[in-house]
C-alpha cells in the first residue's frame, strides 16, 4: 500500500500499527554519526531495543555495527546489518557459542569461567580465520564498576547481588588465576536514559577499579543507555569525555546505544473499541499495555498521546475517583486483556472521544516491538514505515497463526 495522504488521513492505517518515520530515524543517526566522527568512538546499535531490520539499510550508512544479547540478535545483525557484530550474554551455552564464533567480531563474557570454557572454540575459529586472512574474534569481559545512577532497581545492573558484570574483587581473582592474555576489551554497561555527566561520574568508578588494565586493552566498551539523541543531551561533553579517554589510554572506545537510535522515531496508532463507566470514563483500546508496551507497567511510565492533556486523580471521601484534566474530557485508557492492571494512563481531550476514534501514542518504536507478546491471544500490531519521501508502507501484518504457532 502506498499513500501520500500522511499525516492527515489515518484511515489508511491499520489498527493497531507501529509506524516508523524514516526521516526522524535519520536525524538521530546524523547526531550519532557526529559523535562518531568528532570523538573517534565506534557506535553499535543495540538490537535489544530496536530490531526493525528493514530499516538497517539506512542505519548501516551511519553506524559501525550492532550489539547482540545472544544468538538470535547476533544472527539478525550478521544476516541483515552486515557490519560489526558484538555479542554479550550473561551466560552462553556450548551450542550457541559454536554458532556465535562464526558470526561475531566481539564476544564478551560475564565471567572468567565462561571465557575459559569456550577459549578452545574461539582459538580454533581464530586459527581458521587467520589462515583465510580474515579478522579475528576479539574477546572482552564485562565488569561491574559498582556504580550506577539508574532507577528503578529493575534496570540497575550494579544493584547489590547483581549477576551482571565481574566485580572488582572477582576480576582481581580471575586475573591472578588466568591472566588477561587473549582478552582484547573490557565492557561495562551501567546507564539507562542518562546524560553525559552521568558517564563522567561512572568513568571515575570504572577507572578506580579497573584502571590498571585499561591501557593494555584494544578497546573499552562503554555500553548503552547514553540518551544521545534526546534534546537536552550534552553531546559536546560526551565527545570531550571520549576524546580525553582515548588520549589517556590509547584504546578504541565503543558505545552501544539502543534507545537513542529509536528515540522519538515513530508512533503506535490504535482505536477506541468501547467506552465504559465506573465512576470515571474508561476507554478500552485495541492496544494493551501488557502486550504492546510493557514498559508502561515495568518502568513504569505514562506514554504521551497526541493532542491530549494531563489528568490529576482525586480520591473522594466516599472512595470514588474523580479525574480532573488539563482539557475538558477525561478518560482512563485500558487494554483489551483480562489483566486488571492493563491500564495505560489517564488522558484529557478537548472533545469527547467516540468509539472508532484513532489514538496515537508517541515515541513507540524502541522497547515495544521487540517486547511484544500474544498474552490473552491479543493480536500483534502491524508494522509500517513512512519513508523519507513520505510514502506509507506496511512492512508486516500478523495474524492468528502467530499466536497458534507460539503455543504449539
Ligand atoms: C540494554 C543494553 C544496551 C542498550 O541500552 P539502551 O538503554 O537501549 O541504550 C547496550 N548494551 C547492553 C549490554 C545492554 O544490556
Amino acid at each position: 500500500m502506498n499513500t501520500n495522504n500522511y499525516p492527515n488521513n489515518f484511515e489508511y492505517f491499520p489498527s493497531p500499527c507501529y509506524v516508523l518515520e524514516e526521516e526522524k530515524l535519520e536525524k538521530n543517526l546524523q547526531i550519532l554519526n557526529y559523535v562518531r566522527l568528532k570523538s573517534g568512538a565506534k557506535i553499535l546499535l543495540a538490537l535489544k531495543a530496536y530490531s526493525l531490520w528493514r530499516s538497517f539499510g539506512l542505519i548501516r550508512q551511519y553506524l559501525d555495527g550492532i550489539t547482540a544479547s545472544g544468538i538470535y540478535e547476533a544472527r539478525l545483525g550478521y544476516e541483515e546489518f552486515k557490519k560489526e557484530v558484538a555479542t554479550f550474554s550473561p551466560a552462553y551455552k556450548k551450542r550457541e557459542m559454536e554458532e556465535l564464533v562464526k558470526i561475531s567480531n566481539h564476544i564478551i563474557f560475564n565471567s572468567f569461567k565462561q571465557w575459559r570454557k569456550f577459549k578452545d572454540i574461539i582459538d580454533n575459529e581464530n586459527k581458521i580465520r587467520e589462515s583465510e586472512n580474515r579478522e579475528l574474534i576479539e574477546v572482552g569481559l564485562r565488569v561491574n564498576p559498582k556504580y550506577s545512577e539508574v532507577t528503578p532497581p529493575i534496570y540497575n545492573p550494579c544493584i547489590i547481588g547483581s549477576r551482571l558484570g565481574i566485580t572488582p574483587k572477582e576480576f582481581k581473582k580471575g586475573v591472578s588465576k588466568y591472566g588477561l592474555d587473549g582478552i582484547s576489551g573490557i565492557h561495562f554497561h551501567t546507564h539507562c536514559e542518562q546524560n553525559s555527566d552521568a558517564l563522567a561520574r561512572s568513568l571515575e568508578h570504572f577507572e578506580k577499579h579497573f584502571g590498571g588494565h585499561i591501557a593494555k586493552m584494544k578497546w573499552i566498551n562503554f555500553g548503552g543507555g547514553h540518551h544521545i539523541t534526546r534534546a537536552d543531551y550534552d553531546v559536546e561533553l560526551l565527545v570531550k569525555i571520549i576524546q580525553g579517554f582515548i588520549q589517556k589510554y590509547k584504546t578504541e572506545v565503543y558505545l552501544e546505544p539502543g534507545e537513542a537510535v529509536g528515540w522519538q522515531t515513530g508512533f503506535l496508532i490504535g482505536s477506541v473499541i468501547d467506552i465504559v463507566h465506573n465512576g470515571i470514563d474508561i476507554a478500552i483500546l485495541d492496544i494493551s499495555a501488557t502486550t504492546h508496551m510493557p514498559d508502561c507497567l515495568e518502568m513504569p511510565y505514562r506514554p504521551m498521546v497526541r493532542n491530549s492533556g494531563e489528568v490529576k486523580i482525586k480520591h473522594k471521601k466516599n472512595g470514588k475517583l474523580k479525574l480532573k484534566g488539563e482539557k475538558k474530557y477525561c478518560y482512563r485508557f485500558g487494554g483489551p486483556s483480562c489483566l486488571a492492571g492493563d491500564v495505560i494512563g489517564d488522558y484529557s481531550f478537548d472533545e469527547p472521544l467516540k468509539i472508532g476514534d484513532k489514538i496515537i501514542f508517541e515515541d513507540m518504536i524502541h522497547y515495544t516491538i521487540v517486547k511484544n507478546n500474544t498474552f490473552n491471544g491479543i493480536p500483534l500490531p502491524s508494522i509500517a514505515m513512512i519513508s523519507k519521501e513520505g510514502n506509507f508502507n506496511i512492512l508486516k501484518t500478523f495474524d492468528y497463526s502467530e499466536y497458534k504457532n507460539r503455543n504449539s
